[in-house]
């Protein structure tokens, strides 16, 4: 792929198009419940030639008209980029994608890590069940989920575990849960290393299990794209929306205010003309 794109809202839609008029093999990225924030918005009436349009609805116009004009779609969470010197892999739940150049559009949302869940980090904690589940056979394991997939991965997980504790975090649509999957209203606070396990502390007491696994909807950038300059919580770009990496652009509300979508749509626009010229230049 020339450019992959991260995120389906105003900005990874309006890039993915004009990537598309250079000539450039785009495919975009997102969850399939995807969280932009454009979602949200019941009536929008600053974007010009969609007047008094719903959020949802935009969405869907930006959407045909970008797959009619080739873009590929992907399902999934990006958990890692890495530069691999021609171009980058990008780490989507449990696949790969290689690409040239990569568009960062991940909007403003920010995950809040649990304290002591870092350290954890591939010592109990894991991101992905279909890659990591085969470790807990007939164990004791917590899902802590903000996201319609983490409900879908229990269906997986269930089948493996000896016992799965649900954690809801953010309200989402459970439909998927396994019927091996406890829900546990509580809300989870912290965790931390046990001897028999992990120890995870919710606002109503502790439990200890032998691997947890969380899914949320955005990834922490410092995780995502280590070297990635970021100043106040934006992702720092000059005027071509090139960021402190080469080859990696940004646009949209991951760059800073004004979070609006006329903004985001022009940024958008802005990172794949530069991708275009990045690699023209790099022949
Ligand atoms: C209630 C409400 C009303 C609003 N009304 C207006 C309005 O009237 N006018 C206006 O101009 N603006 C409005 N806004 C703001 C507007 O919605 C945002 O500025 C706009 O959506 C930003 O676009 P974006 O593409 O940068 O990010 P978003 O639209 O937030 O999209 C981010 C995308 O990135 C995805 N993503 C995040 N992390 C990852 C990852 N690691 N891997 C893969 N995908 C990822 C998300 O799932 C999502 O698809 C409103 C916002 C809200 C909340």
């Amino acid at each position: 792929m020339d450019v992959a794109i991260v995120g389906k809202g105003p900005a990874g839609w309006s890039c993915a198009m004009t990537a598309r008029m250079r000539g450039l093999s785009t495919v975009i990225i997102a969850p399939k419940d995807d969280a932009s924030m454009l979602r949200k918005a019941e009536r929008v009436d600053n974007y010009p030639g969609l007047p008094q349009v719903g959020g949802e609805k935009m969405l869907d116009i930006f959407r045909q008209q970008a797959l009619s004009l080739g873009v590929e779609e992907q399902f999934g969470l990006v958990r890692n980029i890495m530069p691999t010197g021609e171009g980058f892999m990008l780490l989507v739940e449990n696949e790969v994608i290689e690409a040239r150049t990569v568009v960062l559009c991940m909007g403003a949302g920010k995950p809040v890590l649990l304290p002591g869940e870092e350290e954890l980090v591939g010592r109990g904690v894991s991101y992905c069940a279909t890659c990591d589940g085969m470790f807990y056979r007939g164990k004791r394991v917590a899902m802590i989920s903000s996201t319609e997939q983490g409900a879908e991965e229990t269906q997986f997980l269930g089948s493996v575990v000896g016992q799965l504790d649900y954690y809801i975090g953010k309200n989402h649509r459970t439909d998927g849960l396994s019927q091996k999957a406890q829900v546990i209203g509580e809300k989870v606070k912290a965790l931390a290393p046990d001897e028999n396990g992990i120890r995870l502390t919710t606002d109503q007491g502790e439990r200890v299990y032998d691997g947890v696994f969380i899914y949320r909807s955005a990834v922490a950038l410092d995780m995502l794209l280590p070297d990635l300059k970021v100043e106040g919580g934006a992702i720092v770009t000059d005027r071509t929306m090139a960021t402190s990496i080469p080859g990696v652009f940004a646009a949209g509300d991951c760059t800073g205010k004004p979070l609006q979508i006329p903004k985001a749509v022009g940024e958008g626009n802005i990172a794949a003309l530069s991708a275009a010229e990045y690699l023209t230049k790099l022949g």
